[in-house]
């Protein structure tokens, strides 16, 4: 099976399994097991941060987040495709007692201007703004990247009205190798930041939630409260380092393999797909033009091998990563445009 379902289908590779075997491990409860003190002080640093915690997945980081910044009754500001809004069981409403205010960004990216507008003071019919959230890269938008200077002006004129911003940096390190710069500098402007172990990055478990100690410390206390004090966790710590450390590096292939498959399937007759936009490891392409739902492409690319998922009623998604090189990608390609080609041909028939 070449399976582009996702990037969080990465099985871990022999040097993670290796390190988890031997990870060094003690009560995280307790705050005692040194793998996981080093996993929480390298993200830190990696982050510029002054702290980080290991959390069991990025829904309970963003979680933590939006729960850390805001009070019951506020609004949080995020894009209408947002994973935060429309993929973690309306999290910020069962925990943390907020509504979304969700802003349609055709690229997936909010500028200042867009979010000022609705940003809600105090007075007697608004409920007022406790957060703006971002998501880089932005998953629903096709691995989309924030320019750094849109991540600037959105902190800057947040703080001056004294909201503070999360980054859902699920991808982040992808959006690091996009810009070709640190991901320390792309975060640098925010509060918090969320990024995923057990994406692109490799790991089997685990995410990091990155931002000042006192948030931290707190962050720690709600995790504990959702369930997510976990015990000897150093054995996914230890391969969260090598995702952390080794990993960033690959992700320019997996940039690679999105960006050949993007160019070919823009040849490929009832495929739409905008492929100059594909920036990171990402890739939305719309098969109506075949007369074939995503289900039913999706149906017969399974027959042939191939795992890609739909992801409304019109589009599919491809997710690049280090178990799929290049010759997968080609062959993944081959049986997309076999089923293209047949439905096209059965249409016309
Ligand atoms: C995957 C993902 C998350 C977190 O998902 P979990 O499955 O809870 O780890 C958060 N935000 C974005 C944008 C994601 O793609």
């Amino acid at each position: 099976m070449i399976d582009l379902r996702s990037d969080t289908v990465t099985r871990p590779t022999s040097a993670m399994r290796r390190a988890m075997a031997e990870a060094e491990v003690g009560d995280d409860v307790y705050g005692e097991d040194p793998t996981v003190n080093r996993l929480e002080r390298r993200a830190a640093e990696i982050m510029g941060k002054e702290a980080a915690v290991l959390v069991p997945t990025g829904t309970m980081g963003n979680t933590i987040a939006v729960k850390l910044h805001t009070g019951h009754g506020q609004e949080v500001i995020c894009e209408a495709r947002s994973h935060v809004f429309n993929y973690e069981l309306a999290m910020m409403a069962w925990f943390s007692g907020c509504l979304a205010r969700p802003i349609s960004s055709p690229d997936g990216i909010l500028q200042w201007d867009q979010i000022r507008r609705e940003i809600r003071p105090l007075g007697p019919h608004w409920a007022p703004t406790g957060l703006i959230e971002i998501e880089d890269t932005h998953n629903m938008a096709g691995g989309a990247v924030y320019p750094l200077e849109v991540i600037r002006q959105i902190s800057d004129g947040a703080h001056e009205l004294g909201v503070k911003v999360h980054m859902d940096g699920a991808r982040v390190f992808n959006a690091a190798e996009a810009l070709g710069i640190s991901v320390r500098e792309i975060v640098k402007p925010v509060d918090t930041v969320m990024f995923c172990l057990s994406k692109a990055l490799g790991a089997p478990v685990g995410s990091m939630l990155a931002g000042t100690g006192e948030a931290i410390a707190q962050g720690r206390l709600y995790r504990k409260r959702l369930g997510g004090g976990m015990r000897q966790a150093g054995v996914l710590a230890a391969a969260g380092l090598i995702a952390l450390e080794e990993h960033p590096k690959l992700l320019r292939r997996d940039h690679e393999n999105a960006r050949f498959l993007a160019t070919a399937l823009a040849r490929i007759p009832g495929i739409g797909i905008d492929a100059p936009a594909v920036q990171t490891n990402i890739v939305i392409f719309d098969v109506s033009g075949t007369g074939l739902t995503p289900s039913e492409f999706s149906a017969r690319l399974k027959q042939r091998d191939v795992l890609i998922n739909g992801i409304n009623a019109h589009q599919m998604r491809i997710v690049t990563h280090y178990d799929v090189d290049r010759a997968g990608c080609q062959q993944a390609l081959e049986m997309i445009e076999q089923v293209a080609a047949g439905a096209v041909a059965g249409a016309r028939a």
